[in-house]
């Protein structure tokens, strides 16, 4: 049986130390990684902290943190949820994205509950966003918070920029911004001229992006 590319896992059994992804192969890409994170959505074995009784799987949880999420799509998730909405790009963020945060120039989608979410099902699961995939609830080791932050973030803004470019960000009339909006708002500038974001504009899959640079 061969290594897998990429584990997660706690530390030496010190929970507390959080949960901590190991990449085995230099040549490991961003699918690899989803595809060793999607278990954990479900391991009622992890501490979640926002979980009922801490040890819940995300399927049926009741808090279900969609119903309050920010959430800026990367890259290959919003071009992936559109194609899946069977819409255009102008309409596909005209009906799910909010308005003010657009003119204001943040793309951010609708919610409150999230614009995705029916009866407490995402409906868009499998193509949801990096943001939406990396959030568990759950204690982090602190290269593993600083990986899969900087890979959402990347993607954002890249989404962003495709966004700007592809005249889907007016950013008309600002409206009053919230503490979140601006601290997105800064994330979003620092990453832009990250050589990174290039990855994330150049694939179409997650499988093209390699996770090397953002070791
Ligand atoms: S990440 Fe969200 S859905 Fe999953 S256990 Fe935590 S609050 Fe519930
Ligand atoms: S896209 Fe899906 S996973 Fe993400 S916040 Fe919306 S309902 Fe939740």
């Amino acid at each position: 049986m061969g290594i897998n590319k990429v584990e997660i896992g706690y530390d030496e059994k010190d929970e507390t130390k959080g949960l901590k992804v190991r990449v085995n192969d230099d040549k490991a890409n961003l699918q690899d990684l989803l595809d060793a994170w999607q278990p954990l959505c479900d391991d009622d074995k992890l501490r979640k902290l926002y979980a009922e009784g801490q040890h819940h799987a995300c399927r049926a949880c009741t808090v279900n943190c969609c119903s309050t999420a920010y959430v800026i799509p990367d890259l290959i998730a919003f071009k992936k949820m559109a194609a899946l909405t069977g819409l255009d790009y102008p309409e596909f963020v005209a009906r799910y994205f909010q308005e003010e945060k657009l003119k204001a120039g943040l793309l951010r989608m609708r919610p409150n509950p999230c614009a995705f979410l029916q009866d407490n099902i995402c409906t868009i699961y499998p193509v949801r966003a990096l943001i939406c995939r990396f959030y568990l609830c759950c204690q982090l080791a602190g290269e593993t918070e600083q990986l899969i932050y900087s890979l959402s973030w990347t993607g954002a803004a890249a989404a962003q920029l495709f966004a700007e470019q592809t005249g889907l960000l007016p950013m008309s009339s600002p409206s009053a911004l919230t503490s979140f909006d601006l601290m997105f708002k800064q994330l979003i500038e620092d990453y832009r001229y990250d050589p990174r974001v290039q990855l994330f504009l150049q694939s179409g899959e997650y499988g093209d992006i390699p996770l090397a640079p953002f070791m």
